[in-house]
């Protein structure tokens, strides 16, 4: 009885999660630790797209690599 109890309790805090913002937390944050990412874009004009890329200064790791194609 006291399980089920606490199973519909579980179920309730996570029907109240913005997953928005749990989503941008991960965009922003390091997988591993935490720590906000740095963020840089270069673009290139000739091949019309930017790069974007994701470093975690306290890791020493990048943890996003990704291409975006310019209108
Ligand atoms: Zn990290």
């Amino acid at each position: 009885m006291d399980a089920l109890k606490e199973t519909k309790i579980h179920y309730a805090e996570l029907s109240q999660t913005d997953f928005r913002e749990q989503q941008l937390e991960d965009h922003h944050h390091c997988c591993l630790c935490g720590t906000e990412l740095v963020l840089t874009h270069v673009t290139h004009f000739t091949h019309l797209e930017v790069t974007e890329e994701a470093h975690c200064p306290s890791c020493h790791v990048r943890n996003r690599k990704v291409q975006h194609r310019l209108q």
